[in-house]
């Protein structure tokens, strides 16, 4: 016997008309590129994200079809998430920071038709455009005059001029909850990047679980400031989350120093931000500086890398600010667990509880966990046996876009790459990375992209690339090079040979001579005994 409720899709479309309907002059605010703050409301993004909406059906683009962006967190870039996906379209948010080369092969790879850009990154795309055949239309988010006459892009259009003549009125279609919504590329795996291809099923799950008490808890009474970018994981979902709840959404363009940030926290009476740890080790560093206090904020969640405690500890001692410690993946949507203590652990000493507000927290209803040993057998839950993490739930993927790098499931259940204890209350804390690369400021970094420039070079035998603590950036890469026997290379040679090659912030930071690599049995490198030799050493840059 079936059930007898309504049996209607979870779609996109229909977070935005609810903030339209029930939360519609909600703010909305955003640093523009520009340098100034541009108020709105949910009802506005409602109406412009219908004018998308039928901008694209004007195109005749097809159910499905890509549409990318790059751009920075902003209202424009808030109503293309509904418009776009809600009619049916993928969006495709890339990340600015790649190299051109790396951009354009991911525009290529998702079979872009339209780009959308802030005009900041307009020398990116003068760099890409003609490596990318399929881009038939680019649309530059800003107003007609801002428009440059004289930029060489191909079909370009002023997003104002695109949107602005369409109908404000839209009949959203309804279609299956499983079709795709938005994709993400994420370089946190070895090989090309892949993409994970989000639907509207998984979006509308992992928006309600994201707002639930002990994720992030979001409300109507919240003023919400996403400093992490729209174009990593959709910003953690918040957007979507947004709309669910009515909160006030805050943008900081990408103005993302110290200052900027703290400015419009005040301002705008920001009670909850996100974002990953380099950007509030700014925020703390310029608040320390210059004596300054919140008057409004209560929580932050941090994530992306771990976090440091001597940052709980100033947000929570000096700023009175709720730091909620949380572990997710581009895979997962992004996320997994949150760090909330539980009603035993309230009455526990302050030093306690900091032990628990360091892990990387509980899994969130939707998310099954366990660690596994070598052998695949699951581990123990005893805070002290570790394991290769693995995942499972409604909001993680099954599968890569195109099917790259095969059936990516192990026994039905995602690995994670992370290697994690888990505690016998479920707190799960991650120890040490299984996979090939290295986070820094909370973008990923391939070593073997680096490896094999190092290899490019005429005097390089073999390199080896790890990831080193730095306070400000988590980890930063240096390569460890054997010299070929009677040739020679400098460290500031091998350096300059990774210019204009891969991005600037990507180049290690260190070049370190080694008379050999540490191999395995079967030839692999031993990165772990590399670390070893390593252990006394110290970044420059540090
Ligand atoms: P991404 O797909 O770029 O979001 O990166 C996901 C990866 O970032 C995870 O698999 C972890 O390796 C790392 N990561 C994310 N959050 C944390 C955290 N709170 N602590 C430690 N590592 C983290």
């Amino acid at each position: 016997m079936l059930g007898l409720m309504q049996n209607q899709p979870l779609l996109i479309s229909s977070l935005i008309e609810h903030a339209d309907r029930h939360h519609g002059d909600g703010e909305i605010v955003s640093r523009r590129v520009e340098g100034d703050i541009h108020r709105y409301r949910w009802s506005d993004v409602a109406r412009r994200a219908r004018q998308v909406a039928n901008a694209l059906d004007g195109m005749q683009l097809l159910f499905s079809d890509r549409v990318a962006t790059l751009a920075w967190n902003g209202y424009r870039h808030l109503e293309l998430y509904f418009g776009v996906s809600g009619s049916g379209r993928v969006l495709h948010t890339i990340n600015p920071r790649l190299h051109p080369e790396q951009i354009a092969w991911i525009a290529n790879h998702a079979e872009d038709q339209v780009l959308c850009f802030d005009m900041t990154f307009l020398p990116l795309v003068q760099a890409v455009h003609a490596r990318c055949p399929g881009i038939r239309q680019y649309v530059a988010l800003c107003d007609e005059d801002r428009l440059p006459r004289d930029s060489g892009v191909p079909n370009l259009v002023s997003y104002e001029s695109w949107i602005g003549g369409q109908p404000t009125t839209y009949a959203w279609p309804s279609f299956d909850e499983n079709s795709a919504s938005s994709m993400c590329y994420t370089s946190g795996t070895t090989g090309n990047p892949k993409a994970a291809l989000y639907s509207h099923r998984s979006t509308i799950l992992h928006a309600y679980a994201a707002a639930l008490p002990d994720v992030m808890s979001l409300s109507a009474r919240d003023s919400v400031l996403p400093v992490v970018p729209m174009f990593h994981v959709n910003a953690w979902g918040i957007p979507y989350s947004a709309a669910l709840t009515g909160c006030k959404l805050v943008f900081p363009g990408g103005a993302l120093d110290g200052k900027s940030v703290y400015d419009l926290v005040e301002q705008e009476q920001v009670t909850f931000a996100a974002g990953v740890p380099t950007v509030w080790q700014m925020l703390l560093g310029h608040m320390k500086q210059n004596g300054l206090r919140f008057t409004a904020l209560k929580r932050t969640v941090i994530g992306g890398s771990a976090c440091p405690p001597a940052m709980i500890d100033a947000f929570r001692e000096e700023h009175g600010v709720d730091v909620l410690h949380a572990w997710g993946m581009t895979e997962m949507s992004p996320l997994g667990t949150l760090c909330t203590l539980k009603n035993k652990h309230l009455a526990l000493p302050p030093a306690e509880q900091m032990k628990i507000r360091l892990k990387q927290g509980r899994a969130i209803f939707g998310v099954d966990m366990k660690i596994v040993g070598d052998d695949g057998q699951e581990l123990p839950w005893d805070g002290k046996t570790y394991g290769d993490l693995h995942v499972k739930g409604p909001w993680i993927v099954r599968e890569y876009f195109k099917g790259e790098g095969g059936d990516p499931l192990v026994n039905g259940w995602f690995p994670t790459g992370d290697v994690a204890t888990i505690d016998a209350d479920g707190y799960m804390q991650i120890t040490d990375r299984s996979k090939d690369v290295i986070k820094s400021g909370g973008e990923w970094i391939s070593s073997i992209d680096i490896e094999n420039i190092a290899m490019a070079h005429p005097a390089v035998q073999m390199a080896a690339c790890v990831g080193m603590r730095h306070p400000k950036w988590d980890e930063r890469p240096i390569v460890a090079v054997v010299k070929k026997p009677g040739m020679d290379v400098s460290r500031e040679e091998l350096l300059k040979f990774y210019e204009g090659k891969i991005a600037k912030w990507q180049v290690p930071d260190d070049v370190v001579f080694v008379e050999a690599i540490p191999l395995g049995a079967t030839g692999k490198m031993l990165k772990t005994r590399l670390r070893e030799q390593l252990k006394d050493y110290k970044l420059p840059s540090a």
